[in-house]
């Protein structure tokens, strides 16, 4: 009789606060009755219906970039997707986070982008940056940021207080008001100084200096070099992607270009590597760790209180997408192992990993195609001589062997409902 009541209940459309999990239709069609079950009893019923097939224990990770769209063209197979993944009233039925590396933007502007697709909200998009919101220690301090877009609003909107771009700080002068102490600009103060690179600046020669003159003198470019000052101020660094496909034939640079020349120029100046507080944007860890947060709390808004398990990461790039779902699924398995996952936590205010597993989901819609490059062993197409990944990921072609190939984000969605057993509706 329960199962019959809770499973009837599962399947219908959502009682008037969407609180899916404390009420029941009791008799009749339209009487929605509140149960007040005990914690034990609370769980027991989440664990019913999640083993029903009616409440997800699983969680998507969609890119957005030839996965749901090309250029600002909609990809078919996306439409069909998301009528299968939200209900009548148009929630979704399971956690959904869109992550992209782009980050010249605000958030809410790529979920605009996205409104023609489905309605969704900012908190459900994540730009390369967004993690930064989670280092809550840098958002009081002074710190210089580099790219282009409105970069203050960016700063602001991520929590930063004292945000100062480097034609401020040119404009400033300070190689000339440091002389004068008096007049030295406030914004700039030693110890409590860091350095965010959003992404690829239009200037890079101003930058450039600018960066380097920053870091070799802690924080007062009017100061001389000081090779001592080591290591250097703060680097958090968004956004790793080595070139980017733009209308050109061939590939463009991308903010991972800018970063090796400023690697290179800081280890050519000083014989010392220049060395990142984090790293962010796709593939990095922290960066599907981030994402997982935001799954898990989306499952919590919706009383979705059966633990999220697997992610599943369907992206378009193999170095980016299947890289790095396989290398979150390679943490969370040894960190589990290990029982590790509370240091990054511990850093970055960022709540410990849980899910069990990551899986990557390769659609090709995008860069990838399986006529020019799946046919061939991804060991022989890709060797470590040109990996084109950042300087501190180290190329192991076992990442870059995804999980599923499927046609399109459509299809990802059907196997993933099929795998997990998740019939909604
Ligand atoms: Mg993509």
């Amino acid at each position: 009789m329960w199962n019959k009541v809770l499973l009837e209940q599962a399947k219908c459309s959502c009682p008037p606060d969407g609180d899916t999990m404390l009420w029941v239709r009791a008799s009749g069609p339209l009487r929605w009755r509140r149960l007040s079950p005990l914690p034990g009893l609370r769980s027991f019923l989440c664990l019913l219906l999640s083993l029903l097939g009616v409440l997800p224990s699983f969680g998507f990770l969609f890119d957005i970039d030839g996965v749901l769209v090309r250029g600002r063209t909609p990809i078919p197979a996306a439409r069909t997707a998301f009528q299968k993944l939200v209900n009548s009233q148009g929630q979704f039925l399971v956690p959904v986070v869109f992550v992209t590396n782009a980050g010249n933007c605000l958030r809410q502007k790529k979920a605009d982008q996205l409104s023609h697709l489905l309605g969704i909200s900012q908190d459900q998009v994540m730009m390369s940056h967004s993690p930064l919101r989670m280092f809550k220690h840098y958002h009081e301090k002074c710190v210089l940021v580099s790219g282009q877009g409105p970069l203050l609003d960016i700063s602001q909107d991520l929590g930063f207080c004292q945000p100062i771009t480097i034609d401020t700080l040119r404009e400033k002068r300070p190689l000339l008001d440091a002389v004068d102490h008096d007049r030295r600009p406030n914004v700039l103060v030693s110890g409590d100084f860091s350095v965010v690179l959003f992404g690829e600046p239009v200037r890079w020669e101003t930058s450039l200096q600018l960066i380097i003159d920053v870091l070799l003198t802690s924080g007062y470019p009017g100061n001389p070099y000081k090779q001592e000052n080591y290591p250097h101020i703060p680097v958090l660094a968004c956004n790793m992607d080595l070139m980017w496909v733009a209308e050109a034939q061939s590939p463009r640079f991308g903010h991972g270009t800018f970063m090796v020349c400023l690697e290179n120029i800081y280890k050519k100046i000083t014989g010392k590597e220049l060395k990142y507080e984090a790293l962010m944007g796709k593939p990095s860890r922290l960066t599907y760790q981030y994402a997982e947060h935001l799954i898990r709390a989306q499952a919590l808004q919706r009383s979705w209180e059966q633990p999220i398990q697997t992610l599943y990461a369907v992206g378009d790039n193999l170095m980016t997408d299947v890289y790095g779902a396989n290398l979150y699924n390679r943490y969370l398995q040894e960190s589990s192992s290990t029982g590790s996952r509370s240091r990054l936590q511990a850093k970055n205010e960022l709540a410990a990993a849980a899910a069990a597993h990551c899986r990557s989901v390769l659609v090709c819609t995008g860069v990838y195609t399986p006529h020019t490059e799946l046919a061939l062993d991804t060991r022989d197409s890709i060797p470590d001589t040109v990996f084109h990944g950042h300087r501190d990921f180290r190329f192991d072609p076992a990442l870059v062997e995804p999980d599923h190939i499927v046609p399109d984000v459509d299809a990802a969605v059907d196997l993933v409902f099929q795998l997990e057993n998740f019939a909604p509706n």
